[in-house]
């Protein structure tokens, strides 16, 4: 169902980056600025709960959550037991998906790569769910994939993606 940033598929591998990047929603009243470790690579997702969060197909990259500073109002959505999505209430723009710890705190963050201008370049790095992709989307290349069993056998505390 829900990516988690302890899978090896949402997790930063080989050298993070800690070039600084400056994002924003499609209004500007929600700006993002990662100044710290962060994996310049793209992830996707196509369980059932993200593709009606996304419209069809969920994108991300993973960030430190001491290197992610907010500016501006944000809406977050308690989407399961342990993650959150979040979005701009005026343009409705999606920001992040994370996973929380009990407290609220952000673990880490899947931010969304098309707010920022620099990730338009980063290739991707892994697809989860891909039995459950939906028939218009194919994305090509040798990046590793992941069917909702394989995936949710290595995250046993995911409750099950939606119908
Ligand atoms: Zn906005
Ligand atoms: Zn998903």
């Amino acid at each position: 169902m829900e990516p988690t940033t302890i899978d090896p598929n949402r997790s930063p591998a080989g050298s993070p980056s800690i070039a600084e990047l400056t994002g924003h929603c499609l209004c500007g009243a929600v700006t993002i600025t990662v100044a710290g470790a962060h994996d310049p690579r793209v992830g996707a997702c196509h369980c059932r709960m993200c593709q009606r969060w996304s419209g069809g197909l969920f994108l991300c990259f993973t960030a430190d959550a001491s290197a992610v500073s907010i500016e501006g109002e944000v809406t977050r959505y308690r989407s399961s037991t342990f993650a959150e999505r979040a979005f701009c209430p005026r343009c409705g723009s999606h920001l992040w998906f994370n996973d929380v710890e009990d407290g609220g705190e952000p673990k880490s963050y899947e931010l969304m790569p098309g707010l920022f201008d620099a990730a338009r370049k980063w290739p991707l790095r892994s697809e989860i769910y891909v039995d459950r992709a939906m028939a218009s989307v194919h994305l090509l290349g040798d990046h590793r994939r992941k069917s909702r069993a394989d995936y949710e056998a290595e995250n046993p505390f995911i409750e099950g993606d939606i119908e």
